[in-house]
């Protein structure tokens, strides 16, 4: 029989109301979460392995480096076919996307999650499990890359993102949309994603911040963080790129001083490009060494910049990271 190896980190999934009227906390160990799920035993040889039971905004760039290496050592057991992570759905899309941009090995990788607790009424969490098991033993998943399996639709990691703060269906690939589903009989895999670099340094590359820009802002945080001297900034933009004018000179400062800056787009899709030549506008960015992010999120192009420092801190080289 093929085997699967679950790692369990935490979430909604595992949660129940705390007994002491406090809200709902984890409580749910990775045994009960699969045993919950009808017929799983008959799909596969199922292995639990608890990584950790946390709300995944205790999620962090280290621990999800520490996951990585655990999914490749399973990833490198003979009889294992695929690996399944169920995790909070607030933070699941960066660890994807950490995932899988360090992991290589084409066994696939499938993460999901529950937006209903598990003693909701409807609980979406067996079925979500479910259905990222069946992905993780189908041969169509293998070279995917890392994908995010909820309400039956597979998303490409680097696509991914949660639309709702509690709708079941919450996650979509906003403008290239899903890259297949899980039906009643079988895994369907309409498309498959772009072709990706994968990277993976011995350590991350130290504190990165993301900045999302609204209109009238000043550069007072900007500022205060060039002074503390941190590894890197990631700037979320109006439109394609542009920033209120004070902001744009710290950014300037910034990238004078040796520290990196990645420029991203607000917008949820499309790329910074330097189109307008006026103040705050990206096109002085392009030609003052400002890192352009391409369709990269704001929170996935900080991470990918945490993961470039850790290879390198030389400024021509970490805008190799994100061509
Ligand atoms: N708060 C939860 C989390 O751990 C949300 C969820 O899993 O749906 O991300």
């Amino acid at each position: 029989m093929q085997k699967v190896v679950v790692f369990t980190t935490g979430g909604t999934i595992a949660m129940k109301p705390d007994p002491a009227g406090c809200g709902v906390v984890p409580a749910v160990s990775g045994a009960d979460l699969l045993e919950a799920v009808p017929g799983l035993k008959d799909l596969c040889n199922v292995e639990v392995r608890e990584f950790s039971n946390i709300p995944s905004c205790q999620m962090t760039p280290q621990r999800m480096l520490e996951l990585a290496c655990q999914v490749a050592r399973a990833q490198k057991e003979g009889d294992v076919q695929g690996v399944v992570i169920t995790h909070g759905t607030d933070t699941i899309e960066e660890s994807a996307y950490l995932l899988d941009t360090v992991l290589c090995d084409e066994k696939p990788v499938v993460f999901t999650a529950a937006m209903r607790a598990a003693s909701d009424t409807s609980a979406d969490g067996p079925a979500n499990i479910a259905c990222a098991v069946r992905t993780a033993l189908d041969d169509a998943a293998r070279g995917l890359g890392v994908v995010v399996v909820l309400n039956e639709q597979i998303h490409a990691a680097a696509e991914v993102t949660k639309t709702h703060a509690a709708n079941p269906a919450a996650f979509a690939s906003p403008w290239w949309g899903p890259l297949g589903y899980v039906d009643a009989d079988r895994v369907i895999i309409a498309r498959r994603p772009a072709v990706r670099r994968h990277f993976c340094p011995p350590a991350l590359g130290g504190e990165v911040y993301l900045l999302k820009m609204c209109a009238g802002c000043d550069a007072s945080v900007l500022d205060m963080l060039i002074e503390r001297r941190a590894a890197g900034f990631v700037v979320e933009g109006f439109g394609r790129g542009n920033v209120p004018p004070l902001v744009q000179q710290a950014m300037l400062r910034a990238v004078r001083l040796g520290i990196p800056v990645v420029l991203t787009t607000r917008c949820g899709a499309g790329r910074p490009y330097y189109a307008y030549g006026y103040e705050g506008g990206g096109k002085i960015f392009h030609e003052n060494g400002i890192i352009f992010a391409g369709d990269t999120s704001g929170p996935k192009a900080r991470l990918r910049l945490m993961l470039a420092l850790g290879m390198t801190s030389d400024m021509q080289a970490l805008h190799s990271f994100f061509d």
